[in-house]
């Protein structure tokens, strides 16, 4: 308990590049510039868009910008098509300023050195990707000193591996003596940090997605913390047979049953509202082309698989959200992948585009599915970390944030 309240308290008081003063200092930023890639050409640009504010306001600070950022798995080894050169080209457009790309197979070899040791005040170098290093993802001190050799301030404004510890977030930070966040990293600090920890209430949580295993900390964790826990997805299906339903070919965890029934139980002690499915829209087959039918939960015969909540649950999730203040959502009410079965994870959204409250989307499939519904622009805050955003749920210490300097 000591070490969750430690970790969150240092968590959310950490310096930012407004704390900082970079002019004439060497600054390496840790970016997601993990974008997806085709034959060269990017075909995502979001996570470019959304590092420019503190890129722009270094540059205006007068530092010199080193920026550095892993992309794909390129398994500690340079692998051509991983390079981060096009984002270079893409990010001096998007920037109206060169950035100087610094192609180096060992990233902190002699070309990456040359570049950075010829900068002037506001000019911005890129550096090859970190994971062409083997290294990076086991946090290795050789290559964190490396990193850290190149700068008198870090920077991290990676969200997406802020639940990681590797040398370009973490390894880095033992060897500069000025570690701050950056405006994106801050941002996901302040909305997750603040919806989980210091909530206006009624606090709402809508948890969906695959697996209950997957989740089980999340569901503890946010049973301290919320007013009303919302379950639906294929874990609803694990629910659903632990109270004696019938759940068919659905997905079902079947050593979770004992577990949630224990989380029911939890809630009701705690006084809070857990919302299961109480129909669910089934298929004799999982594929967009299935035939379907609406049943109760509980009720799916043999040979049939629950893939969305039915109507009536969707009327009732979206009622509840309507009374609430502040409202988290991780993961997809039904396999929205598929049109026939996107109707329950559609009714969630727009009853979060339709409040007053405070909406905060976890990342990954959640973040899709807001998006590909047409909804994005009506959430107060989506998440880019899909893996990060959950273990913040989690209660759990992020080392790529607790690695920074504290206020
Ligand atoms: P997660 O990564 O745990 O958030 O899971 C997201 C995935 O769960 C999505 O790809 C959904 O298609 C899938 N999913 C949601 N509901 C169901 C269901 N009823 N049966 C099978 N898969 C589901």
């Amino acid at each position: 308990m000591l070490r969750k309240d430690k970790g969150e308290k240092t968590m959310l008081n950490k310096k930012s590049v407004d704390d900082i003063n970079v002019k004439g200092q060497r600054v390496l930023v840790r970016c997601d510039f993990n974008v997806p890639l085709i034959d060269g050409k990017i075909t995502d640009e979001n996570r470019l868009v959304a590092a420019l504010p503190t890129i722009k306001k270094l540059v205006a600070d007068g530092g010199k910008i080193i920026l550095c950022s892993h992309l794909g798995k390129p398994k500690g080894e340079p692998k051509p098509e991983l390079s981060l050169a096009p984002v270079a080209v893409r990010l001096s457009e998007l920037l109206g300023q060169e950035v100087k790309f610094a192609a180096d197979p060992e990233v902190v070899g002699p070309n990456a050195k040359a570049a950075v040791e010829a900068m002037k005040d506001g000019e911005i170098v890129l550096l090859e990707n970190t994971r062409y290093r083997a290294e990076e993802t086991k946090n290795g001190e050789a290559f964190s000193k490396e990193l850290a050799s190149l700068c008198d301030v870090f920077v991290n404004d990676a969200f997406g591996t802020a639940h990681r510890a590797h040398c370009s977030n973490v390894g880095v930070t033992q060897y500069v003596d000025t570690a701050v966040v950056g405006y994106l990293m801050q941002k996901e600090i302040d909305f997750l940090g603040n919806a989980v920890n210091n909530p206006e209430r009624p606090f709402v949580a809508i948890l969906g997605g695959a697996k209950v295993s997957s989740k089980i900390s999340v569901i503890e964790n946010l049973l301290e913390k919320v007013d009303t826990l919302i379950i639906g997805g294929g874990m609803a299906y694990t629910f659903a047979k632990a109270q004696g339903g019938t759940v068919g070919d659905s997905l079902l965890e079947a050593d979770y049953c004992e577990y949630a029934l224990n989380m029911i139980k939890k809630a009701d002690e705690k006084g809070v509202k857990l919302l299961l499915p109480v129909d669910n829209i089934i298929a004799d087959d999982f594929s967009n082309d299935a035939n379907t039918q609406v049943v109760a939960c509980g009720a799916i015969p043999d040979g049939w698989q629950g893939l969305d909540i039915g109507p009536e649950t969707a009327k009732l999730y979206a009622e509840a959200v309507k009374e609430a203040k502040t409202v988290v959502w991780n993961g997809p009410m039904g396999c929205f992948e598929m049109p026939n079965f996107a109707a329950g994870t559609e009714a969630v959204a727009k009853a979060l585009a339709e409040t007053d409250a405070v909406t905060i989307i976890g990342g990954g499939d959640s973040a899709a599915a807001v998006n590909q519904l047409g909804y994005g622009d009506k959430m107060t805050h989506i998440s880019t970390g899909g893996g990060a955003s959950l273990e913040f749920l989690e209660g759990k210490e992020l080392p790529g944030v607790a690695a920074a300097n504290d206020k």
